[in-house]
């Protein structure tokens, strides 16, 4: 028999809620408002962190580690100023340096990455959890590398999602300690059976704190957002969107698959199988709406959901010989997709080629056409865009999509989806 904490809600703060100084206050903030204790509190790297350590590692990559170092070093002084503005003791220099040194030392580029920039991670947890720690919280800092196990898979790491339970225990009698207790770690890192750091692929922090609440059992995972919970469209490209009060878990997984930015595709399914509902509110407005997901059988939402991709590629490929596309060849160009780490977003195969969407990304295509092989030809067709609508008209659809050139469509009762140049 598994022990359990009772009550214990699981939170996630994304980059853009702990970007600076005051993000960082309202974290806290949150915490006073909402936390039934004890806590999980998990959090990703500061603001658009991530996408400046990869910048890094290409220029460690191509100019070597002084240049690196340079480039670095700019990052440091942006947390520096942080901590300052924190008024907390904490120098986070040495824990950059020591991370650029081993990615340096590292043959295989994708664990030379992730040893980069998990950095991210590393360094907003720290700068969170010292804020907290100065302002009399009852806090621990956990390094979530000794709790998620991954494959060896760098850079986009899986996790055996069955042996959670077993992932969770220590973390649960920390939690058990104390019934105040919050313990703060990394989302997006783990660690694979060799001791090295991995990642679970860019956003993976949701899908951490998701693999994190089956490990302790928690209540609920609350996803704290800039918007009031999951919108049915981008409000940064459509007009008067509203907000999906209830949302039946089957029905989250198939928008994420579609891509639904809000929440990343993983995340939903661990929490089904366990019963765990996952609510998503904004951390900008406490009385705004929110969502949640959990089960609701049958319930689909009362508006259409519209779903916009920008720059998704097709790529078609096919048998060099041009004979049929059979079973066995779709087996390999599976393997090859789960290989590269491509998440598909939508797939169609006729008798000599197979179509095959996903978010553009030169490296991940790369990756895939080797693992493919020189038997198969390949097509890519760059900067399209998907457009999923659901439970929408067919009128509406060709409203959206007038004077455009449709290159692929898919329709079923709920859903029409197109691909446009
Ligand atoms: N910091 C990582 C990223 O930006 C993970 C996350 O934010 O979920 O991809
Ligand atoms: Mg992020």
């Amino acid at each position: 028999m598994q022990f359990r904490v009772q009550n214990l809600i699981v939170h996630k703060f994304g980059g853009a809620s702990v970007k600076d100084a005051d993000a960082v206050r309202n974290v806290e903030s949150i915490l006073q408002n909402c936390l039934v204790y004890p806590a999980v509190v998990v959090v990703s790297a500061m603001g658009k962190t991530t996408n400046k350590l990869e910048q890094v590692f290409s220029t460690l990559v191509s100019d070597g580690y002084d240049k690196a170092f340079e480039e670095l070093n700019e990052i440091v002084i942006a947390h520096q100023k942080v901590i300052d503005s924190l008024s907390i003791e904490l120098d986070l220099h040495e824990l950059f340096i020591t991370a650029l040194k081993k990615s340096n030392v590292l043959d295989d580029l994708d664990a030379a990455y992730d040893e980069l920039v998990a950095s991210g991670e590393d360094a907003s947890t720290k700068i969170l959890y010292a804020y907290l720690y100065s302002n009399s919280w009852d806090v621990e800092w956990r390094d979530v590398r000794g709790i998620i196990e991954t494959d060896e898979r760098h850079n986009s790491a899986r996790v055996d999602e069955s042996r959670l339970d077993e992932m969770g225990l220590n973390l649960r009698g920390l939690l058990s300690e104390s019934s105040r207790r919050i313990v703060v770690t990394q989302g997006f890192i783990g660690k694979s059976p060799s001791g090295r750091t991995t990642t679970l692929g860019r956003e993976g922090s949701d899908y951490s704190a998701a693999l994190l609440a089956c490990a302790v059992g928690a209540e609920e995972v609350v996803i704290w957002k800039d918007v009031p919970g999951m919108l049915n469209a981008d409000p940064r490209i459509f007009e008067g969107t509203q907000t999906v009060e209830e949302l039946d878990y089957s029905e989250a997984i198939e928008l994420s698959y579609y891509g639904a930015s809000v929440i990343h595709p993983r995340t939903v399914k661990p929490l089904q199988n366990l019963g765990i509902p996952l609510i998503v509110r904004s951390f900008m407005d406490l009385n705004a709406k929110q969502t949640r997901i959990a089960r609701f059988p049958g319930q689909i939402p009362s508006f259409p959901m519209y779903i916009y991709r920008p720059n998704v590629t097709r790529l078609s490929i096919g048998p060099s010989d041009r004979s049929f596309v059979g079973e066995d060849h779709l087996t390999s160009v599976f393997s090859a997709l789960d290989d590269a780490g491509i998440h598909v977003r939508m797939m169609q195969n006729s008798a000599v080629k197979f179509d095959i969407i996903f978010d553009s990304n030169k490296d991940k295509e790369v990756k895939l056409i080797e693992k493919l092989g020189e038997e198969v030809w390949s097509k890519a067709t760059r900067g399209l865009e998907l457009l999923t609508v659901r439970y929408g008209s067919e009128e509406l659809v060709e409203k959206l999509t007038a004077k455009r050139e449709v290159l692929m469509e898919q329709k079923s009762p709920s859903t029409v989806r197109r691909l446009l140049a």
